[in-house]
């Protein structure tokens, strides 16, 4: 149902919310049921100190849960001035890409992103991409055919009440409050029932 495609290294973009979460908890099950020698290598940018130990703390969980899958945190602070969100996203990306150590073509990228919720209008505008594309860029883009009800399906089956809640939507809240009003924050109540 879920097509991951892994080379000898993964770099994945870990926003701390519940898609990318679930990207790399299936990334690890698959990488550990396998016994694959894959690194998995998350990347996040962070303008408050809480974002940046809300990953920690999600790479911690995976740290004990997948023991002999290795996860590796690249962080980069940005200062928010105003500037659009995404384009600051792809130049921090393509610094870390510059200083990569491994080549592109041993590299599967990955983005945990999904459809619009049904009936949704997505306002924020660093998400602008969800629209079923299966590739964005060089991502390859697994959810791309779901939607936050579908993750949330997932999530139900295979018992992950732990690993959502250490999970952050807000985009007004830092980790890990909810203001419930923005737009991820309905999503996720919509979907999960919960915040
Ligand atoms: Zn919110």
């Amino acid at each position: 149902m879920i097509d991951l495609p892994v080379k000898k290294r993964v770099f994945l973009h870990l926003s701390g919310g519940a898609d990318s979460a679930l990207l790399l908890y299936l990334l690890a099950d698959k990488i550990q049921k396998e016994n694959l020698d894959i690194q998995i290598d998350c990347f996040m940018i962070y303008d408050k100190i809480e974002m940046k130990l809300q990953c920690e703390m999600l790479i911690d969980y995976f740290d004990d849960l997948f023991p002999t899958v290795r996860f590796r945190l690249i962080s980069k602070y940005f200062e928010r001035n105003g500037n659009n969100k995404a384009s600051e996203i792809y130049r921090l990306k393509l610094e870390v890409l510059e200083s990569y150590d491994m080549p592109e073509e041993d590299t599967s990228f990955l983005l945990g992103i999904t459809k619009i919720y049904p009936g949704g209008e997505y306002r924020g505008g660093d998400d602008h991409t969800r629209d079923g594309r299966k590739w964005i860029g060089r991502s390859y883009v697994p959810f791309s055919h779901l939607d936050k009800n579908d993750l949330a399906k997932i999530y139900n089956e295979l018992k992950l009440d732990k690993l959502f809640s250490l999970t952050h939507s807000c985009n007004v809240k830092p980790p890990i409050e909810h203001c419930g009003k923005c737009y991820p924050c309905t999503e996720r109540l919509g979907a999960f029932g919960k915040l």
